[in-house]
């Protein structure tokens, strides 16, 4: 700890979906915040309410190359990953490096300032799962060379190495697996099936479901999350801790519900199921509620409605630029 009274944080990935979240808990926790992101998929949007917040400053930087701060740092969030298949897919490498440079960079950097650090690891670190639902005590089903390995394999490494720089270093370390969340800033063509749905719904074209919708996800809103996340730093906790809403649906009925809930006129499409595309997904979160006191508090019916209000709002917007 840097000795002064209000926290400094880091937070890497800091224009994303959820490092601007983050961030902005974190400013209403009293915390000063500094932001870094290349902005690769992050957006000035997500930050730009932020303009003028004496308590807050923006690097643009990639963190896989050296990261200098001269200022006393308290926290460490990692935060910066290409995060949704689509992108990792498109960009295979800079998701390895940053899994693996920019996690040991930030690490690094946690280890100079004497910082508390908190890696956003992920639910695709059990891969397509044996086990259902995943306990943090399961140690995955990866293919480490499949398109989706540069991802999932990269958060192993990150898991990892940050487990090392406890044991090693001393370095006070959390991991959070974060599973599918979703609301604002979430970005509408970044190929996650949320904003792909409500987008399809608002324009009236088909949903495109891929294989045939039987696989599972557990859908978590974004709030929630952050709050997890928020309880985990504050603990003396350093294995895993799955974060994510329990309440498991199949894609199929997830398109339906948007169907329903947009009451668009749009009908479903099929197409080819990606590969190593997991068939299950749902997290077991008994740690976080033992450890953290935590559990998700907003429905899916409340959370859904407000996310295709600001997609709504989003394409008003974009018509009139
Ligand atoms: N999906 C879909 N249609 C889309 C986008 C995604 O059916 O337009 C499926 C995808 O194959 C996966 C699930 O929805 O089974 C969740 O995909 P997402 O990209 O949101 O993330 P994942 O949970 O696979 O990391």
């Amino acid at each position: 700890m840097a000795g002064h009274s209000q926290p400094v944080t880091v937070v890497t990935g800091g224009a994303g979906f959820l490092g601007s979240h983050l961030t902005d808990r974190l400013l209403k926790e009293g915390h000063r915040v500094i932001a870094i992101d290349n902005l690769i998929t992050g957006h000035l949007t997500n930050i730009e309410h932020l303009a003028g917040n004496e308590n807050y400053r923006f690097i643009k930087q990639d963190v896989t190359q050296y990261l200098y701060v001269p200022d006393e740092i308290d926290f460490v969030f990692h935060f910066a990953s290409p995060a949704s298949p689509i992108d990792y897919l498109e960009l295979p490498i800079p998701t390895l490096k940053v899994g693996a440079l920019g996690t040991h960079n930030a690490l690094g950097l946690a280890k100079a300032k004497k910082a508390t650090f908190l890696l956003a690891s992920t639910s695709e670190c059990y891969g397509d799962p044996l086990v259902h639902p995943q306990r943090e005590d399961y140690w995955g089903n990866v293919n480490p060379i499949g398109p989706r390995g540069v991802y999932d394999e990269a958060k192993r490494f990150a898991e990892a190495i940050t487990m090392a720089y406890h044991r090693y270093h001393g370095i006070d370390t959390k991991i959070v697996r974060i599973f599918n969340t979703y609301g604002p800033r979430m970005r509408l063509r970044d190929g996650r099936v949320v904003p792909a749905f409500i987008g399809q719904a608002l324009a009236e074209m088909p949903l495109t479901i891929f294989g045939d919708g039987s696989q599972t996800r557990s859908f978590c809103y974004v709030s929630d999350l952050i709050d997890g996340i928020f309880r985990l730093s504050q603990a003396d906790f350093h294995e895993p801790v799955n974060i994510g809403n329990p309440r498991e649906m199949t894609i199929k009925q997830f398109a339906e519900e948007i169907i329903r809930i947009t009451g668009t006129k749009s009908s479903i499409e099929y197409r080819d199921l990606p590969v190593d595309d997991p068939k299950v997904r749902q997290p077991d979160i008994g740690r976080a509620r033992k450890i953290l006191q935590w559990e998700p508090k907003v429905q899916f019916e409340e959370g859904i409605t407000t996310t295709i209000d600001y997609f709504r709002q989003w394409l008003a917007r974009a018509k009139q630029r």
